[in-house]
C-alpha cells in the first residue's frame, strides 16, 4: 500500500477479495449508437497487436510542430512518451480549430449560478482571451517552467488561465476554490509558485462566497509570490495590496496576438495535488504530449464525442483532475462544445442541473456517483419535470457507482435509452483507464468493465499473480500509458514508494477490484477500506451497494470496526431516501436485506441512520473518520471535509444504535 498511508493493509493477509455481489442486469448499446460509434471493437484488437502503434495513431490526432523520434522511453518507473516531439497544448486546444474555419463554433456555454447570468465563448473568443492572458502573464514576468497557482471559482477565466499557462509553458497548479488558507499556502509553497490567479469570490448556494481573503491569509506564509492576478466576479469589497493586480486592468489592455511556441512533449504541463482522501497531498506531475494524446482520445472514444453535433457537460469542478482532463484539455483538443456551470445543483432549486440540460440540449453528461445518489434522495419527480430527450450518453466518475444508482441514472436521467459509462481513473493516471465503450460494450450496472484499448490493467493476488475469472484482489497497471503521472513534484522517491513498490514492475493505484465470470472488471474501493470479517476480505463497495439496493436507502457508507469475535465487524451509516420514514425496526430490516443479498458474512453488526455522510471536498465518502466513530476514537484530520459539523451530527446518532 501507499507508503504514506500507514497502518492497515488487511488484504495482505489474504489471497483475494471475497466476491459477494451478484448482478445479472446487462444493457446492450443502442443500435444507432453502435452503428455510428467513433470507436468499434476493432480498437481492442489493434491495440493488443501493437500497443505503441495504437498510441502513435492517437497522437496523430494532435497537431505537432515536430514529430517525435521515440514513442516510449521506459526506465521503470520513469516514462517518457513521444520523445523529441514538440507541440503547444494551447494551440492544439484553441488556435487550430480557428485556423480550420471553426472560429465561430462555441467552445463553452458558461452558466453562472445566479439565474440569467450566462456567457458564450466561441473558439475565436477563446483564442483572443487566451492570447491576452498569456501576454499578461509574461508582463508579470512569468516564464516557461515557472509555477502559477490558480485558486478560482468556475468562471470562464479559469480555463483561460490554464490555457494561458500552457501556451507559454508555465506550470499551473490549480487549488480547488473550497480549500482553506493553510491548504492553499501548503500547495503554493510545495510548488514554489511565483504568481497566484484568483477572483474576489464566486457564487455558491445563492450567495457570493469570498476567495481573495483566503489568498491574502495564505500569502502571509508565501513570501516568494510576486503577483496576484484578481478577476472581479462578485464585486465584493476586498483588500488590495502592492502585489495585487486586477485581471481587467492588466489582461484587457494586452494584445490579442500571441505566438504559441512549441514545447517539448515531456515539458511539464501542470501539478495537481490529490484531494487528500488518504493523507498528505501529493503533487502529481503531468506533461504535455502523452497527456493531451490520451485525454483527447479517451474523450473521443468513451463519450463518442461528435464535435459537430454534441453538447457535452462535465459537472466536475476544474479544481479536480476530472475538470482538467474532461472540461479543459480533452474536450478542447477535440473541438467540442461544452457547458460549464458555476454553482451547486440545488440553487436556486433542486432541478437546476436538469434545467441546464434542457436549456442547452446537452447530449453527453458526465457526473459523479455522489451527485447521482443525492438526486435519488431528492426524488424521481424532480428530473421528471424537465425535457432531457437530448441526452444520449451518460458518464460516471469518482467512486464506484452502486448498481442501483447506475440503474436510477439510466432510467430517470437517461430515459432508459442512454448507455452509462462508468469510468475508472485517478489524478495520477491523468485520463480514463477502465471504462465501457458506449457503442461496443453491453454495460453491467456497477462495473467499469474493461481496460481501454492500449491500457494493460489487471487484477492480481498478493503474490502478484493474475486472479482467474471470478476472483478478486488488487488492481494494477502492467505497462506505462501516455497520460501517466511522471513523478510526484520534487519527490521521486515518494513516487517510487507510493506507486511502484507494492508489486515489482507494476503500477499499484491502491484500489481493490474483482474480475467476474465474463472477465469484466468491478472496482471495489480503496484497499485501505477493505474489511476483514471472520477471515474474509469484504469490500465496502459491495456492502454499500447492497444497502443502496434497498428501496428506503439513498446512500450508505460502511467500515470495519474492531470486534472481539470476528476480528472486524461491519458498521453501516445510511441515509434514507426522501420518502422513507425512519422506524424502530429499520436497522433489522436493512441488516436482513444485506444478509439476503450478499450472504450472512456481510451482515452489518450495526446500522446507523444518519442525516449526512462525511465527504471530501471532491464529494467522496471519507470512511477513515467513520472508522474513528465506529471504534470510539477521537477523530483524525478533518481538514479535507466539506463540512465538519457533519461529524457532530453523526456522533449524536451513535448511542441509539447500540
Ligand atoms: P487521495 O489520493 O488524495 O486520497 P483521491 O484518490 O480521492 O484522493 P482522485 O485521484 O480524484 O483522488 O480519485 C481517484 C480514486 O477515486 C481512485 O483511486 C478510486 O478509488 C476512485 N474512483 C474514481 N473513479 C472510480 C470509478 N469509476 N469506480 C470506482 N472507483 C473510482
Ligand atoms: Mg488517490
Amino acid at each position: 500500500m501507499a507508503a504514506d498511508t500507514p497502518g492497515r493493509d488487511p488484504v495482505e493477509t489474504q489471497e483475494t477479495l471475497s466476491n459477494l455481489l451478484q448482478e445479472t442486469r446487462k444493457f446492450a448499446p443502442p443500435a444507432e449508437l453502435a452503428e455510428s460509434a467513433n470507436v468499434t471493437a476493432a480498437a481492442y484488437e489493434e491495440a493488443a497487436a501493437d500497443r505503441l502503434a495504437f498510441w502513435e495513431r492517437a497522437a496523430e490526432r494532435l497537431t505537432w510542430d515536430r514529430r517525435w523520434d521515440t514513442t516510449l522511453e521506459w526506465n521503470p518507473p520513469f516514462a517518457k512518451w513521444f520523445v523529441g516531439g514538440k507541440l503547444n497544448v494551447a494551440y492544439n486546444c484553441v488556435d487550430r480549430h480557428v485556423e480550420a474555419g471553426n472560429g465561430d463554433k462555441v467552445a463553452y456555454y458558461w452558466e453562472g449560478e445566479p439565474e440569467g447570468d450566462s456567457r458564450t465563448l466561441t473558439y475565436a473568443d477563446l483564442k483572443r482571451e487566451v492570447s491576452k492572458a498569456a501576454n499578461a502573464l509574461q508582463e508579470l514576468g512569468v516564464a516557461k517552467g515557472d509555477r502559477v497557482a490558480i485558486y478560482m471559482p468556475m468562471i470562464p477565466e479559469l480555463p483561460i488561465a490554464l490555457l494561458a499557462c500552457a501556451r507559454i509553458g508555465a506550470i499551473h497548479s490549480v487549488v480547488f476554490g473550497g480549500f482553506s488558507a493553510s491548504a492553499l499556502s501548503g500547495r503554493i509553497l510545495d510548488a514554489d509558485a511565483k504568481v497566484v490567479i484568483t477572483a474576489d469570490g464566486g457564487f455558491r448556494r445563492g450567495a457570493p462566497s469570498a476567495l481573495k481573503p483566503t489568498v491574502d491569509e495564505a500569502l502571509k506564509e508565501c513570501p516568494d509570490v510576486t503577483s496576484v492576478l484578481v478577476v472581479r466576479r462578485t464585486g465584493q469589497e476586498i483588500d488590495f495590496n502592492d502585489r495585487d493586480v486586477w485581471w481587467h486592468d492588466l489582461v484587457d489592455r494586452q494584445s490579442e496576438e500571441h505566438e504559441p511556441v512549441p514545447h517539448d512533449a515531456e515539458d511539464p504541463l501542470y501539478i495537481l495535488y490529490t484531494s487528500g482522501t488518504t493523507g498528505r497531498p501529493k503533487g502529481i506531475l503531468h506533461t504535455t504530449g502523452g497527456y493531451l494524446t490520451q485525454t483527447a482520445w479517451t474523450h473521443h472514444a468513451v463519450f463518442d464525442l461528435k464535435p459537430e453535433t454534441d453538447i457535452y457537460w462535465c459537472t466536475a469542478d476544474i479544481g479536480w483532475v476530472t475538470g482538467h482532463s474532461y472540461i479543459v484539455y480533452g474536450p478542447l483538443a477535440n473541438g467540442a462544445t461544452s457547458v460549464i456551470y458555476e454553482g451547486t445543483p440545488d440553487t436556486p432549486h433542486k432541478g437546476r442541473f436538469w434545467e441546464v440540460v434542457q436549456k442547452y440540449k446537452v447530449t453527453i453528461l458526465y457526473t459523479a456517483p455522489t451527485a447521482i445518489r443525492t438526486f435519488m434522495k431528492w426524488g424521481d419527480d424532480i428530473p421528471a419535470k424537465f425535457d432531457m430527450s437530448s441526452l444520449r450518453v451518460l458518464g460516471s466518475v469518482g467512486e464506484p457507482i452502486n448498481p442501483e444508482a447506475y440503474v436510477w441514472y439510466r432510467e430517470h436521467i437517461g430515459g432508459s435509452r442512454c448507455p452509462v459509462v462508468d469510468t475508472w481513473w485517478q489524478t495520477e493516471t491523468g485520463a480514463i483507464m477502465i471504462s465501457p465503450l458506449p457503442g461496443v460494450t453491453a454495460g453491467k450496472p456497477g462495473a467499469a468493465m474493461r481496460p481501454l484499448p492500449g491500457i494493460t490493467a489487471d487484477v492480481v493476488d498478493d503474490q502478484a499473480q493474475s486472479v482467474p475469472n471470478g476472483g478478486g484482489g488488487f488492481l494494477v497497471v502492467r505497462d506505462p500509458w501516455p497520460a501517466m503521472l511522471r513523478t510526484i513534484w520534487g519527490d521521486d522517491q515518494r513516487y517510487i514508494d507510493t506507486y511502484w513498490s507494492r508489486f515489482d514492475g507494476m503500477y499499484f493505484p491502491g484500489d481493490g477490484s474483482k474480475r467476474d465470470e465474463d472477465g469484466d472488471l468491478w472496482l471495489l474501493g480503496r484497499v485501505d477500506d477493505v474489511m476483514l470479517v471472520s477471515g474474509h476480505n469484504i469490500s465496502t463497495t459491495e456492502v454499500e451497494s447492497a444497502l443502496v439496493s434497498h428501496p428506503k436507502v439513498a446512500e450508505a457508507a460502511v467500515v470495519g470496526a474492531t470486534d472481539p469475535v470476528t476480528g472486524q465487524a461491519i458498521v453501516a451509516f445510511t441515509i434514507l431516501r426522501g420518502s422513507a420514514e425512519e422506524s424502530a425496526d429499520i436497522a433489522a430490516e436493512l441488516r436482513n436485506h444485506v444478509a439476503k443479498t450478499l450472504g450472512p458474512i456481510a451482515k452489518p453488526r450495526q446500522i446507523l441512520v444518519v442525516p449526512e455522510l462525511p465527504k471530501t471536498r471532491s464529494g467522496k465518502i471519507m470512511r477513515r473518520l467513520l472508522r474513528d466513530v465506529a471504534e470510539n476514537r477521537s477523530l483524525g484530520d478533518v481538514t479535507t471535509l466539506t463540512d465538519d459539523s457533519v461529524m457532530n451530527l453523526i456522533a449524536t446518532k451513535l448511542p441509539s444504535a447500540k
